[in-house]
């Protein structure tokens, strides 16, 4: 079982659209998945009570015991975990229960500025582990045209964790196929954000 915790205490940084892509893009290529709604607010669990069966299983571990709650559950390949927009002791035990950290940040200096204590808590973490935590920045809702990219690359860079090369770009389809519980990979299968997040998963495992 691997698990991969998307976190940033930053409300709005694209946790849950990449949370439920990524949940779907690896049962799409095969793999027996469970996503992990952290978040009190339960905007996962949301996303799945749309539709009367979802294809992705939805469970809501909103306390500080994820680690342990996820060993009494049955075991899938991988478990995705959606943050909460905290760094509290919530995101601290999604670190502990995490073999991989994802950190979704918008391009902007405000919010790279914003990481700076999940980034120590991760850090911490990899340290006691000794690199077993793998983690990653990966830019998230970045507008399409737009060259600031590779500043932000640069400037995240150093905060002493890799960036990951697929960016996930603003796109209408991502909140369009939200409404109806679903996402790009479902039902835009050609489009680019399915390509993207595609790509995402694909860089992921490759890191795993
Ligand atoms: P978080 O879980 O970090 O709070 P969400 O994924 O819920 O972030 O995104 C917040 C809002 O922004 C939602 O309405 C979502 O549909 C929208 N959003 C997130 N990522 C993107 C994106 N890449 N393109 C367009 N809208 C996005
Ligand atoms: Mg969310």
């Amino acid at each position: 079982m691997k698990t991969i915790a998307v976190l940033n205490q930053k409300g709005g940084a694209g946790k849950t659209t990449i949370a439920t892509h990524l949940a779907t893009a690896l049962q799409h290529s095969g793999h027996s998945v469970l996503l992990v709604d952290s978040d009190p607010q339960g905007s996962a669990r949301d996303w799945a009570a749309v539709r009367e069966e979802h294809p992705v299983s939805v469970v809501g571990i909103d306390r500080p015991t994820i680690e342990r709650d996820l060993k009494s559950l049955a075991p899938v390949d991988f478990v995705i975990i959606d943050g909460a927009p905290q760094a509290s002791d919530l995101a601290v035990s999604a670190i502990k229960a995490a073999d991989f950290v994802l950190i979704p940040v918008q391009p902007s200096p405000y919010d790279i500025w914003a990481t700076a204590e999940l980034v120590d808590l991760v850090k911490q973490r990899i340290e006691i582990t000794d690199g077993k935590l793998k983690a990653s920045f990966v830019v998230s809702r970045a507008i399409t045209g737009s060259n600031i990219g590779k500043e932000v690359s640069a400037t995240l860079e150093e905060y002493g964790l890799p960036v990951l090369n697929t960016k996930i770009s603003q796109r209408v389809d991502y909140p369009g196929t939200a409404a109806r519980g679903s996402t790009v990979i479902e039902d835009l299968p050609r489009s680019e954000g399915t390509r993207e997040m595609l790509e995402l998963s694909a860089e992921i495992e490759s890191i795993m």
